[in-house]
C-alpha cells in the first residue's frame, strides 16, 4: 500500500495546471493571482502634507507668518513662499515647491491673516514622493490568494483587470442507499447526507466551484447513469462513499466504466485508507470514503493537493510544528495517522490539544478541530510536551 507522501506525489504528477483568465478587480477576491503587480507611479505620487496646518520654508525661523494662500487636497500649488510667508494647507494636499516644513494646526495660533507658531516639532509632517514605494516596485507576486487588502493595493495602482487562474470545476457524486437530504426526516435505517455540504464549502473555500451535485443509490447502473447524465465539462469528479471493498461499493467500477484510469485504490493512512485516485486525459477523479472524519481528512490531504496543482500553486501541504499540551495514549498503528486537534498560540510556539476520537464516523468530533496532527506509522503514544508536525485545516 502506498504512503501519504507517495499518493500526494502521484496526484501532483498526474494533475496539470488549468489556464488563466482575466477578471475585473471586484471579481478577483479569493482567486489565485497569475501575474506580478507593480506600482505604476511613485507612492505617494507627490510630496504631500501629513497634517492640517501651515507650510513654511525650512530656512525661515520667524515666529509669525502671513497666510498668503490656501492649498486644499487636489489643488496644484504654484506659489513660491517668501520669508515670513506661509500657506494654509490640509492633509493630503500637495506641498508648494519650497514649503519644506508643515507646522501642525495644533502648534499654531491664528489671528486675522497672521499665523503665530507656538511649538516647532522636529518632524516636517510631509509625506515625500516615493517614500512608500517607487514606480516599478513589485507589490504582489503571482500565487497570492487575493484578499481585500490586495484588491485595495491593486486599485491604488490602477490595476483593474486581473489575471487569475481559472477555477477548477468540480462534479460531486454521492452514493448511498441510506442517505437522505438534510431537510428530510430520515426513516428507519437512514441518515442525513452531511458530507455534500462539507464538500461544497471546502471546494469553494479552496477557490474551486461545484458545477454539479448528483446523488445515486448503491446500484452500479443508477450511479453510472447519473454520472453520464451530466454533460457539462468538469475538471474533478469527487465520488463520495462507496470507495471501499464492500459488495455495494461502486466508486472504482464506476470510474473505470466512465473511462478513468485508476492510479491507486488505497493509501496507508488512518482515517481514509480506501481512497481512489484516477485520471482521464486532463480530468481527475477521487473516490472518497464516506465516513465523515475520513472524508474531511482525505479532502485536506489529497483533494487539496490536486486543487493546488490545478491553480499552479505548490501542491504539497504546508506543515507546521507545535508542542502537545496533552498526551495521546494511542497504541502504535501501522498506518500514518492524522489526529483531530485544536491549536492555538503563535508562529513561535503553537500549542496543540488532541481530541478524544472514538471513530472516523463521528462527525461532531470535528466541531472544535482546526488542525490535524501527523503521527508517523508505528509511533509510540504521544506525550505532553512532545514536538509534533501538524496541518491547519
Ligand atoms: P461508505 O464509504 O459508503 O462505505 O460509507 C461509510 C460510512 O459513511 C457509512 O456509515 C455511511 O453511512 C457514511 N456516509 C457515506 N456517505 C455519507 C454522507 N454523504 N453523509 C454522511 N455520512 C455518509
Ligand atoms: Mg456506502
Amino acid at each position: 500500500m502506498i504512503s501519504v507522501d507517495e499518493a500526494q506525489k502521484i496526484i501532483a504528477e498526474k494533475t496539470s495546471p488549468l489556464g488563466t483568465e482575466q477578471v475585473c478587480l471586484e471579481e478577483s477576491l479569493g482567486r489565485v493571482l497569475c501575474e506580478q503587480i507593480v506600482a505604476d507611479t511613485d507612492q505617494p505620487p507627490f510630496d504631500r502634507s501629513a497634517m492640517d496646518g501651515y507650510a513654511i520654508r525650512s530656512d525661515d525661523a520667524s515666529e509669525n507668518f502671513k497666510i498668503v494662500t490656501i492649498i486644499q487636497a487636489g489643488d496644484v500649488p504654484t506659489i513660491f513662499l517668501q520669508p515670513g510667508e506661509c500657506a494654509r494647507i490640509f492633509t493630503g494636499a500637495q506641498i508648494p515647491k519650497n514649503g519644506e516644513i508643515v507646522i501642525r494646526q495644533e502648534d499654531t495660533h491664528v489671528t486675522d491673516q497672521l499665523m503665530h507658531v507656538t511649538a516647532r516639532a522636529d518632524k516636517t509632517h510631509i509625506r515625500k514622493q516615493g517614500e512608500e514605494v517607487k514606480a516599478g516596485a513589485v507589490l504582489i507576486n503571482p500565487g497570492q490568494i487575493l484578499r481585500p487588502i490586495d484588491l485595495s493595493v491593486m486599485a491604488g495602482v490602477g490595476h483593474t483587470q486581473v489575471k487569475v487562474s481559472s477555477k477548477p470545476r468540480i462534479l460531486h457524486l454521492s452514493s448511498g442507499n441510506e442517505l437522505v437530504a438534510p431537510d428530510l426526516a430520515p426513516g428507519p435505517g437512514q441518515i442525513r447526507d452531511s458530507n455534500s455540504i462539507l464538500i461544497k464549502l471546502l471546494v469553494e473555500q479552496a477557490g474551486s466551484k461545484i458545477v454539479g451535485h448528483l446523488h445515486a443509490g448503491d446500484h452500479l447502473e443508477e450511479i453510472i447513469q447519473a454520472a453520464r447524465s451530466f454533460t457539462q465539462p468538469y475538471d474533478i469528479l469527487l465520488f463520495s462513499g462507496g470507495a471501499s471493498v464492500g459488495d455495494f461499493d461502486y466508486a472504482a467500477t464506476t470510474l473505470e466504466q466512465l473511462g478513468f484510469t485508476i492510479h491507486f485504490r488505497q493509501v496507508n493512512v488512518r482515517p481514509g485508507k480506501p481512497l481512489i485516485f484516477a485520471t482521464k486525459d486532463r480530468q481527475i477523479a477521487f473516490g472518497l470514503p464516506g465516513n465523515p472524519v475520513s472524508h474531511f481528512v482525505t479532502f485536506h490531504l489529497f483533494v487539496q493537493t490536486a486543487m493546488r496543482k490545478l491553480h499552479n500553486l505548490n501542491p504539497f501541504c504546508e506543515w507546521h510544528s507545535g508542542i502537545l499540551n496533552a498526551g495521546l495514549n494511542e497504541p502504535p498503528n501501522s498506518r500514518e495517522t492524522y489526529w483531530p486537534t485544536s491549536f492555538g498560540g503563535s508562529d513561535h510556539e503553537w500549542g496543540l490539544l488532541p481530541f478524544h476520537l472514538q471513530s472516523s464516523g463521528h462527525l461532531t468530533s470535528l466541531l472544535r478541530v482546526n488542525a490535524l496532527i501527523k503521527i508517523p506509522a508505528n509511533s509510540p503514544p504521544l506525550i505532553k510536551g512532545q514536538v509534533v508536525t501538524f496541518l491547519r485545516v
